[in-house]
């Protein structure tokens, strides 16, 4: 199991990125949850878990 933080460049909410290399995952892709950006795409070769642990310091409406 491989973590790792990741951070929205655009508007630096924060998230715990884990991967499971023993488990093959879906194909997909993963945006911030606040602005939309697009943080990473998944090719389905492992199983990644992305959580939020940091929210941005300015909340977009
Ligand atoms: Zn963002």
């Amino acid at each position: 199991m491989r973590k790792s933080d990741i951070m929205c460049p655009n508007c630096h909410a924060g998230y715990r990125r884990v991967e499971l290399a023993s488990s093959k995952g879906t194909r997909g892709e993963f945006r911030c949850l606040f602005c939309d950006q697009l943080l990473e795409v998944f090719d389905g070769g492992t199983e990644v878990a992305i959580r939020l642990t940091v929210q941005p310091e300015k909340t977009f409406q």
